[in-house]
């Protein structure tokens, strides 16, 4: 029986590479998915990059984090940032099939969801959803799951926390403010209260920028009875930049 592939999509028709121009090709040309999704080694911690792989960066010393690890698969910069802007802000929900596939790359990534009870994707306000029309966090959580294999496929709740408030988006607030930004603060979602005691729960984003929403979804979870909590999103802003979407 021929083993049908969840990845095909769209994007498995022939186009232009969207990095590199290459005509035709899939929407990153494999040339291109080698520069700009390199394995490097990254904090456990944070996802931050790091010299030695497996070690907690200098930031995460000795700070205590509500998350028990975080992994990004590429840094928020040249070409990500532009697909990104694509994918969030001019309706591209699509790039979600190629983000999720950056995210599976390295050798092993699909075992990070084999003992994960359920994926939640980070969440948005309800204005922020009515504005965008779509929700990323859950379109990328969505075809994560589909580009895994069937053994490592978590259920996965939408709205398994909720965004409490409405504020400026993150990208337009200086630093000091995104880490006190009240629209940071969210609850685990009362109807699926029963299902956070005791589980291991595997958040998702597209972009993490400082950690503090990342930090604050998992305490929400943790007080809602979650025994670990990890966090996994497409890319890390370096610390030094601070350049958010
Ligand atoms: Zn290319
Ligand atoms: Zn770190």
């Amino acid at each position: 029986m021929p083993k049908h592939d969840d990845t095909a999509s769209i994007f498995s028709l022939p186009s232009v590479c969207a990095i590199c121009g290459r005509w035709p090709t899939a929407a990153v040309c494999a040339p291109c998915w080698a520069f700009a999704c390199p394995d490097l080694p990254r904090c456990p911690s944070c996802a931050s990059r790091a010299w030695v792989s497996g070690h907690r960066c200098i930031d995460c010393w000795p700070e205590d984090s509500a998350l028990d690890a975080t992994w990004a698969a590429v840094d928020y910069a040249y070409p990500w940032s532009g697909l990104m802007a694509r994918f969030k802000f001019r309706g591209e929900a699509a790039w979600a099939t190629v983000f999720a596939q950056a995210m599976l790359r390295p050798e092993g990534a699909a075992h990070r969801l084999a003992d994960i009870d359920w994926l939640v994707p980070m969440p948005m306000s309800e204005q922020r959803l009515a504005q965008r029309g779509y929700h990323p966090a859950w379109l990328l959580t969505q075809a994560l799951l589909q580009a895994s294999p069937r053994a490592h496929r978590p259920p996965a709740v939408a709205n398994g926390l909720v965004r409490l408030g409405h504020s400026e988006p993150q990208h337009e607030l200086p630093r000091a403010q995104r880490l006190t930004n009240p629209g940071l603060a969210c609850v685990g979602h009362p109807l699926h209260a029963h299902r956070w005691l005791g589980a291991h729960i595997m958040l998702i984003d597209d972009v993490c920028t400082t950690g503090a929403s990342l930090q604050a979804a998992a305490r929400a979870l943790r007080q809602a009875g979650a025994a670990r909590v990890s966090a996994w999103v497409l890319a890390r802003t370096p610390p030094q930049a601070h350049t958010p979407l």
